[in-house]
């Protein structure tokens, strides 16, 4: 079974590169298609983490005017920093100053970045799909796709 724990102990101080193939059996996403992959670095300062990369994935979608169903590639931007579950317990909320970036707290000697990776896919879900910007729909009377031509209606 895989998972997206990550020891600390066994990053090195600085930036560490890492690469996940992501499988949609863990994700367990419906719209997701196969496997999600994660490339991202992580900045190591003591016990910060900082997460920084990129994670591409593909949706299968319906469209919401004309009902087709279709895959949407999307790259999302992985933004977030782990800090230890200490500093959380000894500094209030409203004196950390990382307002852009997602927070999370670390217990013991691993990160687990999953919470992330679902996030981020969920949040990119959306809540109207289109196949095209310029979706023509189905027609209301006859319920023909106007994307495949006109219909006989008037
Ligand atoms: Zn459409
Ligand atoms: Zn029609």
């Amino acid at each position: 079974m895989q998972n997206l724990k990550i020891k600390v102990n066994a990053l090195i101080e600085g930036a560490n590169k890492l690469e996940y193939l992501i499988s949609n059996k863990l994700l367990l996403i419906d719209v997701l298609q196969k496997n999600a992959i994660a490339n991202f670095i992580l900045i190591k300062k003591r016990d910060k983490i900082g997460v920084k990369g990129k994670l591409k994935f593909n949706l299968r979608l319906t469209c919401s005017r004309c009902l087709t169903e279709f895959t949407k590639e999307l790259v999302e931007q992985l933004d977030a920093l782990f800090l230890p579950d200490d500093i959380n317990k000894k500094i209030k909320k409203d004196e950390l100053s990382y307002e852009d970036i997602q927070t999370s707290f670390y217990t013991g000697e691993e990160i687990d970045i999953l919470p992330l990776i679902l996030d981020t896919i969920l949040l990119s879900i959306p809540m109207k799909p289109l196949c095209c910007e310029n979706c023509k729909g189905l027609c209301p009377m006859c319920g023909k796709n106007l994307n495949e031509g006109p219909c006989e209606c008037k």
